[in-house]
């Protein structure tokens, strides 16, 4: 259920995560199994599934706050980023609890494959997802709350 999935649950500030942005219908946190450093997750203060159940408040603050975060992740990654939200099981949403992800890039990263760039979102592919201990989120999230 939606109610007692990990984003609700960080939504309401009932498990702790690198909370690093705040506005008053969006919160921007470090994802705990980040695809590059600083993979941030940007959900609704109030619970929605997919992008299909925001009401309006949060329709009209969407576009501001993943421009916040990009903001932000750009004065410490710079200006390259993949943005993408999963919306429904087939998409690859693995949480039932509406969420964008915004992830930092660089040439030849390790997303990088020959001469392409390529994002892998789903978990379901087995790629690798980094596993940093929470020591470094902890100082990743107060250098990004520096620099709103
Ligand atoms: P999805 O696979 O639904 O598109 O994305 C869910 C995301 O939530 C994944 O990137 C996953 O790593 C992240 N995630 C799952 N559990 C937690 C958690 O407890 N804390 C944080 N910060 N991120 C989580």
């Amino acid at each position: 259920m939606m109610a007692d999935c990990i984003l609700s649950k960080i939504a309401k500030k009932q498990i702790k995560a690198h909370i690093f942005y705040e506005d008053d219908e969006f919160i921007s946190f470090l994802d705990i199994n980040p695809i590059t450093e600083g993979h941030s997750l940007l959900i609704p203060k109030k619970e929605a599934e997919t992008i299909h159940d925001l009401d309006e408040k949060q329709q009209k603050a969407l576009g501001t706050a993943i421009y916040n975060v990009s903001e932000i992740l750009k004065k410490k990654y710079g200006i390259n980023i993949s943005i993408l939200n999963t919306s429904g099981k087939e998409s690859g949403q693995s949480v039932p609890y509406f969420h964008i992800h915004l992830v930092p890039r660089k040439k030849e990263d390790r997303l990088w494959e020959g001469e392409k760039s390529k994002v892998i979102y789903d978990r379901s592919s087995g790629f690798k997802r980094l596993s940093p201990s929470k020591q470094i989120l902890e100082k990743i999230c107060k250098e990004l709350k520096n620099l709103r």
